[in-house]
């Protein structure tokens, strides 16, 4: 039999993990794999849960402590993260709480008062915390419903979240081995979950893995020309008013774009290590709490930020693999709705990179194995077909449909073209001018351009000048990419992005290798899904919802900006953008209707249900 999951409802029938999803998450059904899950650990077993980011990670741990009797100990490396999940159960009405660093002596003597008490459903504890003799000793003398190890590939000395304190997590197999334990992830790979289950004794555990799939999101990937103008352009026509990140790989350019989106309108703050740690800990802050602010950050920034309507994720400089692009990308739209990972890129994009590598100081193999990372991301960049797909596959996840129906090739596929003779064209053009140049100079010599440099070398006197007049510039910089992605040309870092031939070329040049080339560039693309947006010929469109009633949206986006303030958390932590949807949408007339929103559980009801029937009244008076 399971226990109340809050302590005044003990004499209701028993809860059931539907139940309490209900009346305390507001929630009518489970998602995926949480169910299996659910019921595996308030069961008693162990497992370990790859999840993505936004798919419902949470609720894993969070049900069965509230079905078990005793209070579950969430392990949590992240403070800021910690504070808004246990702000979000309070508001919930459930009896949670935080013991890390932040508290003073006595906050903490009352938080451990409260667990010996048994008057804790969830406890977060940061992992050095957790493993002192004296919160070992409580935990001992408490009743525990769980141990919930988050983000737990920080037990990898491999990976790039490696925290030594989380080592010492074995200790809990040993000192509490009727306690069940669940680890949970987002990092998919192979080494990793191995690493977790060793480490944490799971090796004889169920593990559970979710599709690694983010439905809501809609990748593209365009060429990059003014990257600037274009993000500008990209969030005023798709974004506006909403939050997102803007992803640059330098300080400086972070503090550029942060200035010039400022300028035009958009309240943008700069966020690197190079800031003051009070200002980024308020730019974060400020990020995190109100509506529609635009972070722009080098990759130090969005680890353990939990925000679940940040509504896109722009990249203008090429993340170094793909497995950073899907973990900066799925950033947006944690909530499930639509959102946009949205790229910029271009050649000089792969030549940083690379020159990035070559000047490393890692070892050879390293440096292979950071190439590879970097070309199959430029493989990503570059695909005429479903990038979903091609992402999913990269991680080893098969999937059945061609056309996700959601990314920029699917929405307007691209036109193909038999690009043999472009390609030998601008391979022998590579080659007569003694691989030692970049793409500006060869396109000049195709296109027949005098240039200073075509004179100093004397390239007008080649074959290759200009042959290549049926193609513009721009063509030809997209054809060059696709060769490079193609492996059929390489940008050589060390030589300041002079391209170079390789083993593939030969085949080329002869022409028995089949080449086909994008047609239309990709900027012409987006301006189509952008038009098919505008027309609503999409679904689902990026959205803030506010179609259904504008002005009730807004007066329910202020009033929850007010509370949120009152209180002191963030404003979805008061109330989720979809449900603020649903209520617009719905327009719900008794408390009824309105507990049947998704996100309305029995305690907003009963906090917010009046005031919010009163604002939709309102805003339905003539
Ligand atoms: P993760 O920790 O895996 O990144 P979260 O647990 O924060 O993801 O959940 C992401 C979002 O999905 C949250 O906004 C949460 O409310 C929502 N969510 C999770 N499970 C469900 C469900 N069964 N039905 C509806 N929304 C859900
Ligand atoms: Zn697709």
């Amino acid at each position: 039999m399971y226990a109340s999951p809050i302590p005044d409802r003990g004499s209701e029938s028993p809860a059931t993990a539907l139940s309490v999803l209900n009346s305390v998450f507001g929630l009518t059904a489970f998602r995926g794999e949480q169910e299996k899950i659910v019921r595996h650990v308030a069961d008693g077993g162990n497992c370990l849960v790859l999840m993505p980011t936004g798919g419902g990670k949470s609720l894993c741990y969070q049900l069965p402590s509230l079905l078990r009797k005793g209070c579950g100990i969430v392990v949590s490396p992240l403070i800021a993260l910690m504070r808004d999940q246990v702000a979000g159960l309070i508001e919930a009405g459930v009896n949670a709480a935080v013991l890390n660093s932040t508290l003073s002596f006595e906050e903490a003597s009352e938080v451990e008062r409260r667990l010996l008490a048994g008057d804790l459903d969830l406890l977060y504890v940061a992992p050095e915390r957790l493993l002192t003799p004296r919160c070992l000793n409580l935990i001992g003398q408490a009743d525990i419903a769980l141990f919930a190890v988050d983000e737990a590939h920080c037990v990898s000395q491999w990976g790039h979240d490696f925290r030594p304190e989380y080592i010492g997590l074995s200790v809990l197999s040993e000192k509490f081995p009727e306690v069940p334990r669940i680890a949970l992830t987002a990092t998919a790979d192979e080494l990793t979950r191995k690493e977790i289950a060793e480490r944490l004794s799971l090796t004889d555990a169920p593990c559970f893995v979710a599709s690694f799939d983010r439905p809501n999101i809609r990748y593209e990937i365009v060429d990059k020309q003014n990257s600037l103008n274009q993000l500008k352009t990209f969030i005023a026509e798709r974004h506006a008013g909403e939050a997102g990140i803007v992803y640059c790989l330098s300080r400086a350019k972070v503090e550029d774009v942060a200035s010039a989106l400022s300028e035009a309108g958009i309240p943008a703050l700069p966020y690197h290590a190079g800031l003051d740690a009070s200002l980024r800990a308020r730019h974060q802050d400020r990020f995190i709490n109100e509506d529609g602010i635009v972070i722009v950050a080098t990759i130090a920034f969005g680890m353990g930020i939990d925000k679940p309507d940040v509504r896109f994720v722009a990249h203008l400089d090429l993340p170094k693999s793909i497995e950073a692009y899907y973990q900066e990308t799925g950033r947006a739209g944690r909530d499930g709705k639509p959102s946009s990972a949205w790229m910029a890129y271009g050649l000089s994009d792969i030549v940083q990179q690379r020159r990035m590598i070559d000047e490393s100081s890692g070892s050879d193999a390293f440096k292979r194995v950071s190439i590879g990372k970097l070309d199959a991301l430029v493989g990503l960049a570059e695909t005429a077909h479903c990038r979903r797909r091609r992402l999913l596959g990269y991680f080893g996840e098969a999937v059945e449909a061609e056309s996700c129906g959601n990314c920029d090739n699917c929405l307007t596929p691209p036109k193909m073209r038999d690009g043999k003779v472009i390609a030998q064209k601008l391979l022998s053009c590579a080659y007569r001018t003694g691989q030692r140049f970049g793409a500006m100079h060869l396109i000049d010599v195709l296109v027949g351009r005098m240039t200073e440099k075509v004179t100093q070398f004397g390239h007008d006197k080649l074959s290759v000048f200009g042959i290549g007049r049926e193609l513009n510039e721009k063509q030809w910089r997209a054809a060059l990419r696709q060769l490079v992605a193609m492996g059929h040309l390489r940008a050589d870092g060390e030589a300041y992005g002079a391209l170079k031939l390789t083993e593939t070329s030969r085949g080329v040049l002869k022409g028995e290798t089949e080449i086909w080339l994008r047609e239309a560039a990709p900027s012409t693309r987006n301006r189509a899904i952008r038009a098919k947006s505008r027309r609503g010929e999409l679904a689902p469109t990026p959205a803030n919802g506010a179609a259904a009633d504008p002005a009730l949206h807004a007066a329910l986006k202020a009033w929850r900006s007010e509370i949120a303030r009152a209180r002191g958390v963030p404003a979805y932590v008061v109330l989720h953008d979809s449900t603020i949807d649903g209520i617009a949408a719905t327009r719900p007339a008794t408390l009824g209707e309105l507990r049947g929103i998704a996100g309305i559980g029995d305690k907003k009801l009963e906090h917010y249900g009046e005031e919010l029937l009163a604002l939709v009244r309102a805003g339905a008076a003539p």
